[in-house]
């Protein structure tokens, strides 16, 4: 997640305003019948975590980061390209400029559905310079890219087209995803959603899902509630990452987010474990965001409410 400005505040106080025009939307048509699409399965967490440890390689072996413009950046996505392509994902690379060094979004396709209504899922996998951006964002890449190799490995036909995207240089203001959304221009109305995962496996988790579109956020919402988890509205990361450009051209975003530097309260540490008076994430944009700064079950429950979200939108 990209560091916050006074800019992004103001961007966010604009946004907070059309959120609750779109959960006042939304409600009347909460209570329309919904089919039952097939079950997500479970996402092995060993396999995310495992793809941790290569991200965590990659970055120590390319001078102890994968940012945009050092070479762990290219590593961290040809090594998710060679996985894609495996499976049976359509890929492409997506070039950029940014600060005067060659940026890289990375895009899977999954054959089959309905193009006009893609569901996009979507993560940022530069880290900052400082460290290997394990947590950020390693665990959204990980996670988004461990939930497609399950639809591979679920052979899924979905009604609608799944697509996955691996954003670069998001940690100088989303530049990755918004050069795609650019490019995309009026082809940005057939996403019938992105969404977006930065930062699922926060050391001292919480539980924040993304309130921009009530549709969306009563997928994420009730999956957590069947499994007795608590939820807030996420606030800290509004503006601050790859959904950003998606909603500012009208497309319906969501998405999971588990804390950064925001420090968790007694009330919070009460419903979701962890310590009180400390941040989410104490190692945020820190050399010590390595594959230690990892709260497995976060890691787990995020990574499944993606699946079950992926599943349903797309059936
Ligand atoms: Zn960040």
């Amino acid at each position: 997640m990209t560091r916050s400005s006074r800019i992004r505040r103001a961007a966010l106080a604009a946004g907070a305003c059309t959120a609750v025009a779109a959960l006042l939307g939304g409600a009347a048509a909460a209570g329309a019948a919904t089919p039952s699409p097939q079950a997500a399965p479970d996402i092995p967490v060993a396999a995310v975590k495992a793809h941790l440890d290569k991200l965590q390689s990659i970055a120590d072996a390319n001078g102890g980061n994968r940012a945009h413009g050092q070479p762990g950046y290219r590593a961290s996505l040809d090594y998710l390209k060679g996985t894609l392509d495996a499976a049976g994902f359509t890929t492409s690379v997506q070039e950029f400029t940014s600060g005067g060094a060659k940026g890289y979004n990375l895009i899977a396709d999954w054959p089959g559905g309905a193009e006009d209504a893609t569901v996009l899922t979507g993560s940022h996998l530069d880290s900052v310079d400082a460290g290997p951006g394990i947590n950020d964002n390693g665990s959204g890449s990980a996670g988004i890219l461990e939930v497609a190799l399950a639809v591979s490995r679920e052979h899924l036909k979905p009604a609608k087209h799944l697509r996955f995207a691996w954003w670069g240089d998001e940690e100088d203001g989303m530049v990755g995803s918004r050069h795609y959304v650019d490019a995309l221009g009026a082809d940005s109305a057939k996403i019938s959603a992105y969404l977006n995962f930065d930062m699922i496996g926060s050391p001292n988790p919480g539980y924040f899902v993304y309130d921009d579109d009530a549709k969306l956020e009563k997928v994420f919402k009730d999956w957590f509630a069947a499994k007795n988890i608590a939820t807030e509205p996420e606030t800290e990361g509004d503006g601050r990452s790859d959904h950003a450009p998606f909603k500012d051209a009208g497309v319906p975003v969501g998405g999971l987010f588990s804390g950064a530097d925001y420090i968790k309260t007694a009330a919070q540490a009460k419903a979701w474990g962890g310590t009180a008076g400390k941040a989410f994430d104490a190692c945020y944009h820190r050399s010590c965001d390595t594959s230690r700064n990892i709260d497995d079950t976060a890691l787990h429950n995020h990574t499944d409410a993606i699946a079950n979200a992926v599943w349903q939108l797309s059936s």
